[in-house]
């Protein structure tokens, strides 16, 4: 089975997260689609992020329609900062029969020479770098027989950018599925003071 591994914050996921996605799984072919919400990211170790519970959800809710989408839990059960090369491993223990295919964006790809382990993540899985607007996409010093490069719809949309439409009050309806702005108002995410899960009554 070909089974593409979709790794992000999801803070919040939005449509560019799903877009990217959905393209790869088609053109390459996928079984599945897995979404790897990540415990605490160590890139973003300077900044809060949300709970890795509301990340989740949000994840769960975004990909629910979608019966070649689905949500593992393997980062976020995982104590201590996310590696994909753990990701990777655990993934491939778990369903040692599934081919991995790593879907990144053009900025993730660029920086994936700095990641842990890299010299053993071209073992583990295919990457799959795709556009997005505003990033080159290239394969320059990465393995060119490990990567494939795939132009997906462009779609101009951050996490960044919707936390804070948030922040400003702005909408990010249709940025987001309608599910995720329904959870993040319902759980007041991205203001200030905002509460976690279990304040929530
Ligand atoms: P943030 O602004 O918080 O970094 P983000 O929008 O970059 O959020 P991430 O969760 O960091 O989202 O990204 C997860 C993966 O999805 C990365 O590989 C990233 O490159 C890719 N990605 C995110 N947004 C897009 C997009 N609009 N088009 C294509 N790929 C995207
Ligand atoms: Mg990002």
């Amino acid at each position: 089975m070909r089974l593409g591994v979709m790794g992000g914050t999801f803070d919040p996921i939005h449509h560019g997260h799903l877009v990217a996605a959905s393209e790869v799984q088609s053109l390459l072919d996928l079984d599945e689609v897995v979404f790897v919400p990540t415990g605490q990211p160590w890139q973003k170790a300077g900044r809060e992020v949300s709970p890795a519970e509301h990340r989740y959800l949000m994840t769960v809710i975004a990909t629910a329609s979608n019966p070649r989408f689905s949500v593992s839990r393997v980062d976020i059960d995982r104590p201590g900062p996310t590696y994909t090369l753990d990701t990777l491993r655990d993934l491939h223990e778990q369903r040692p029969d599934a081919e991995l295919f790593f879907i990144t964006g053009a900025d993730a790809l660029a920086q994936i020479l700095s990641w842990k382990g890299v010299e053993e993540l071209w073992d583990l899985a295919t990457f799959i770098g795709v556009t997005r607007p505003g990033h080159e996409l290239s394969k320059t010093g990465l393995p060119q027989d490990r990567v494939i490069l795939q132009e997906v719809p462009a779609m101009a949309i951050s996490s960044t950018d919707c936390r804070n439409r948030v922040v400003a009050g702005e909408p990010v309806w249709y940025l987001v599925p309608d599910g995720v702005v329904q959870y993040i108002g319902k759980y007041q995410l991205y203001r200030p003071g905002a509460g976690v899960l279990q304040d929530e009554t």
